[in-house]
């Protein structure tokens, strides 16, 4: 039931501001045990104001979206040594889209507010190297584009400016490992953020490279590439339109689209 220690690259892109009619675009694998049982993208029941795929193990997600207009994305980071017994990660991202603007996160983490931060409650300050294994954490609304990275010692934010982020499991940045190069090198092809453009990003094998291939194939099947999630921000932040894929990148296209509308500036301030 625990989960295994092996490298689980996930993959993770980020464009900020690349594309003129949609300010943020979000390209991400999962690669993942493939008996690890998940549920593709929902409203929760038991939080619908978030739509997202499910990890049916510990509840949480590795990417979701939020009718507030956030989204949060996270892969592992596996240079850290795994230690059993942490909290789980993708329920730290739901903390994450449940706090509803990516610019809070710095004051989540200090305690300084709660993530249903209504009831005038405070938690203790996170302590995420102790608390969690190695992450990197994207959550991005309109106005911001916070990095959280978690690598075991101390916890980074960052704010991710305009440009192209390419995240893995190995870390963060153009060139930090031979996948991020392969995919900066045909960043540089892609014209339009629609799924079939995008997928250049996400399914590729990388012939005589397995460790530069963005679809994971392990031959003894402990993990693999088994699902894929592409979210557009439209250009006036009004909905995310996603489209996500059950199965390795190469089985085919992805479902169709389906779009959440943001509510209207409902609550206070
Ligand atoms: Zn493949």
């Amino acid at each position: 039931m625990h989960l295994h220690n092996e490298a689980n690259m996930c993959t993770l892109i980020v464009l900020k501001d690349v594309f003129e009619k949609y300010p943020l675009v979000v390209a991400s694998n999962r690669d993942e045990n493939p008996k690890r049982p998940s549920a593709p993208p929902l409203f929760w029941f038991d939080d619908p104001e978030i739509y997202a795929p499910r990890d049916l193990v510990r509840g949480g997600t590795w990417i979701g979206v939020n009718r507030q207009g956030v989204i949060a994305a996270l892969t592992n980071l596996d240079t850290v040594a795994h230690r059993r017994g942490c909290k789980s990660r993708g329920q730290l991202l739901v903390e994450m889209l449940d706090l509803g603007a990516a610019d809070q996160v710095d004051r989540l983490l200090a305690g300084d507010i709660d993530n249903v931060g209504e009831f005038g409650s405070t938690r203790e300050p996170y302590n995420l190297p102790v608390e969690y294994n190695g992450l990197n954490l994207v959550v991005a609304d309109s106005e911001c584009c916070t990095l959280l990275v978690n690598d075991g010692n101390s916890t980074k934010i960052t704010r991710l400016g305009s440009g192209a982020h390419i995240i893995t499991g190995y870390g963060v940045g153009p060139d930090h490992a031979p996948r991020a190069s392969e995919i900066t090198r045909r960043l540089r092809d892609i014209k339009d953020p629609s799924p079939e453009g995008l997928d250049k990003l996400l399914n590729f094998h990388a012939d005589g490279r397995p460790e530069a291939a963005a679809c994971v194939h392990d031959p003894n099947e402990y993990h693999k590439t088994i699902s894929s999630m592409i979210v557009r921000a439209d250009r006036n932040w009004t909905r995310f339109e996603t489209w996500f894929r059950a199965g390795p990148a190469c089985s085919g296209p992805f479902d169709e689209r389906f779009d959440v509308e943001f509510r209207k500036n409902g609550s206070e301030s």
